[in-house]
């Protein structure tokens, strides 16, 4: 957990990091414009608290982007499209938060971040990745061919598109459109799920998403040395001569600033579902 801030002691530094679209740039100018009227300083480079202005994908960005100071600095994101699962403050409640990061004590909520680390059949050194959402590794010319372990023993042999490794938060991103479950962030987990598996008599595969806990690890061994195409998050990573990915739940968290809390499965009802009719229906 970052530490708490002595109320009073240091002016509070915030980053903002917005997306391209013409009205979050300019939400990010009036939000720049009232942070600096009521004290509060601009720092890009060494801030406390970085607000994001537009989706999920923004405070993606800016994770990515903040991630030297990940132990410390806290997220806001303040969405400019729909409610999202990392954006939960609205583009005209702007003032409501100037005064939370005015009376800010340091208090945040925090979220597993999945651990990535790659290793090479060359005599490149081992890289490591953190990933929000998730890590996926795919070949789109052949048939991908790796050996799933957990922790060190054999599980399968997987043959077909790909492996997505997701977060909790991450459950609700691209894990989902591959079938896999929706996962409370507060759940130390990290979720296995398939990219089109050649499942067939000769072939076999769990076939299901698989959701292992912080004391375990997902190891890939690859067998065909492909040319793979490697995804933490939105930046795409080509990858040859790679062996081996591992895959944990990093020791690391990501924190956000908690000035107030939208309830997990409210942001899932919002997102997929929608409220319900306000008038019962008779069918
Ligand atoms: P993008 O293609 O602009 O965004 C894909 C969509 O995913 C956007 O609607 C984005 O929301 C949403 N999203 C991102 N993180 C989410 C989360 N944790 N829970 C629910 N929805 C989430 O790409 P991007 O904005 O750079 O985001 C990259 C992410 O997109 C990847 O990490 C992956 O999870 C996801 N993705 C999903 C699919 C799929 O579902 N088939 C395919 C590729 C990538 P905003 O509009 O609010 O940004
Ligand atoms: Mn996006």
């Amino acid at each position: 957990m970052p530490k708490t801030r002595q109320k009073g002691r240091q002016r509070l530094k915030l980053a903002i990091v917005s997306n391209q679209s013409t009205k979050s740039k300019r939400i990010m100018t009036q939000l720049e414009e009232k942070l600096l009227s009521a004290g509060l300083e601009i720092d890009q480079n060494d801030p406390d608290v970085v607000l994001t202005v537009g989706g999920d994908g923004t405070l993606l960005s800016a994770f990515h982007r903040y991630l030297h100071l990940i132990d410390k600095v806290r997220f806001v994101g303040i969405h400019t499209g729909h409610l999202g699962f990392y954006t939960d403050w609205r583009d005209y409640e702007v003032d409501q938060l100037v005064r939370s990061l005015q009376n800010d004590e340091g208090t945040s909520v925090s979220y597993p971040l999945l651990d990535v680390m790659l290793s090479y059949s060359d005599s490149k050194a081992d890289k490591q990745f953190l990933a929000l959402n998730e890590a996926t590794l795919r070949d789109f010319s052949k048939t991908m061919v790796v050996d799933v372990y957990i922790k060190n023993d054999f599980f399968e042999r997987f043959r077909g598109d790909g492996l997505s490794v997701s977060t909790p938060t991450g459950s609700t991103a691209y894990s989902k459109s591959l079938g896999g479950a929706v996962i409370h962030p507060r759940l130390n987990a990290i979720q296995l799920n398939e990219i089109a598996s050649i499942n067939n008599r000769v072939y076999r595969t769990l076939g299901s998403p698989l959701i292992i806990s912080g004391h375990e690890w997902i190891r890939i061994d690859i067998k065909n040395g492909g040319n793979y195409h490697l995804n933490i998050d939105h930046l795409t990573i080509p990858q040859s001569k790679l062996k081996s990915i591992m895959f944990s739940v990093s020791r690391k968290k990501i924190h956000f600033a908690s000035y107030r809390h939208t309830p997990f499965w409210r942001r899932v009802n919002d997102a997929f579902i929608g409220e319900f009719p306000k008038k019962e229906q008779d069918d």
